[in-house]
């Protein structure tokens, strides 16, 4: 089996792309492939596969790109399986960046598989560290809030516990510029690849929620639609 068709979802962090690619995915019949979520799941099986990742965990090395991406196929393998109705998988958090794109497309051509699409959520780069350097998180029970946008009851308490709410040392202003500087150095060679093709869709990620959603499902309805895009529609 195979004809599926795929698509990517690209956003920096604090451009909400998680929590949008839960919203969307069923709606249009993908499954949210999200690749953090992909390794802790790895993680509670006992294959060949698992035993291998957990070899490059145990020496705090980092997962060679080629084994990310076999977890990735056989992902997929799996999702063709339990969602037998499925047109294909909504991508999340892969690929990173060019080099990894090239490999997705080699092993999506062996499977007779497509991308039909890449949304790009964009949303300005103050937004961004606004969003991320006003998150708190508990230091007893791990609730996290945000100082505008989730403030806990009582100024620099825990609503859940009481325990006292701090910021993340990665948290930092600083901290969060030289990760969307990562970002944008990888994601850029990145977009252009994919934009040669004609396949991104560049969706503003600076509206509340609902908005990003609808013009999510909006800009994908149409092109899921077409055959040539999307065989298995
Ligand atoms: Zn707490």
């Amino acid at each position: 089996m195979a004809g599926k068709c795929h698509v990517i979802l690209i956003g920096p962090q604090g451009s909400g792309k998680g929590t949008q690619a839960a919203r969307v995915a069923p709606r249009l019949r993908l499954v949210h492939v999200a690749t953090g979520e992909l390794f802790r799941q790895l993680m509670t099986r006992d294959d060949e596969l698992a035993r291998e990742v957990r070899r490059y965990y145990d020496r705090g090395e980092l997962v060679p790109d080629e084994l990310t991406l076999r977890v990735l196929v056989d992902h997929l393998e799996r999702v063709e399986r339990e969602h037998p109705g499925a047109r294909g998988a909504l991508l999340d958090g892969y690929p990173r960046n060019r080099a990894q794109a090239e490999a997705l497309d080699r092993v999506l051509g062996e499977r007779s598989d497509a991308i039909a699409a890449v949304v790009h959520l964009v949303v300005p780069r103050a937004v961004l560290i606004e969003r991320l350097s006003g998150r708190l998180v508990c230091s007893t029970c791990g609730a996290t809030y945000h100082v505008h946008f989730n403030p806990p009851l009582v100024e620099g308490r825990c609503d859940r516990c009481g325990a006292a709410l701090v910021q993340r040392s990665d948290d930092t202003p600083e901290a969060i510029a030289r990760r969307l500087d990562t970002y944008e150095q990888q994601t850029a060679p990145l977009l252009d690849y994919y934009r040669q093709r004609g396949l991104v869709v560049d969706i503003d990620g600076n509206q509340p929620i609902d908005a990003v959603t609808s013009a999510i499902l909006a800009a994908l309805e149409p092109v899921l639609a077409e055959p040539h895009r999307c065989p298995s529609s």
